[in-house]
Order: C-alpha cells, then structure tokens, then sequence
C-alpha cells in the first residue's frame, strides 16, 4: 500500500528531454517521499531512461502511450495521475514483466 519511490531524482537526472520534475520532503521517519512528481509528456520522447534509473521499479513505461489532449495543462502527468494509471495498468505491467523474463 506505499508507493516505492524513495525521491531519489535519478530518473529527473537521466531524462534527456527534461520531462520530470520532482520535489521531496523527509518524513519523520526518516525516509523521503516526492511532494511533486510530473511527467511532462509533450516533452517526454518515451526513451525509458527513467524506467531503466530507477533503483527500485518504480516508474515503469506501460503499453500506453497514445495521448489526446483538449488543454495544454492535461499533458502534464502530476503524481495522483501517475498512482492512478499505475494501479489500472498494474495487470498489464505484470503480464510484461513475465514475458520479459521468458526472453532473458
Ligand atoms: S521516457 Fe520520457 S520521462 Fe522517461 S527519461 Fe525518457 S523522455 Fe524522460
Ligand atoms: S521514480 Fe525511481 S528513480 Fe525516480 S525519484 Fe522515484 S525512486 Fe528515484
């Protein structure tokens, strides 16, 4: 039920197009957690950079990526779209996965 990102930004530091931005705060407990995560995806040019970063699995490239937008500001992917794509993908994702470990 907790989101893995630990707000490293290594993903904000690898992306060639400069999508995402991040921003972080540490919890009492010690560990960090973004306050802030979008994904810009007129800038995102789909490389999985990020995806290929990230030290624990958290973002990940789905088999969607054909998008329409009505307004400028939609094309901004915040961190409550993100979660929520995330969990309606999360079959599809798992099913990859299992696919990609069968060829390696
Ligand atoms: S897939 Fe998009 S957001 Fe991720 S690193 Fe590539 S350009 Fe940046
Ligand atoms: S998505 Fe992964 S690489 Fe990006 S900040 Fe979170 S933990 Fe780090």
């Amino acid at each position: 039920g907790e989101e893995r990102c630990i707000a490293c930004k290594l993903c904000e530091a690898v992306c060639p197009a400069l999508a995402i931005t991040i921003d972080m705060q540490q919890r009492e407990d010690g560990t960090r957690r973004t306050t802030r995560y979008d994904i810009d995806l007129f800038k995102c040019i789909f490389c999985g950079f990020c995806e290929e970063s990230c030290p624990v699995d958290s973002i990940v490239e789905t088999r969607f990526f054909e998008y329409a937008f009505e307004k400028r500001e939609e094309s901004i992917m915040t961190k409550p779209k993100l979660l929520a794509h995330g969990d309606r993908m999360e079959a599809s994702i798992a099913a990859d996965r299992a696919a990609d470990a069968r060829y390696r």
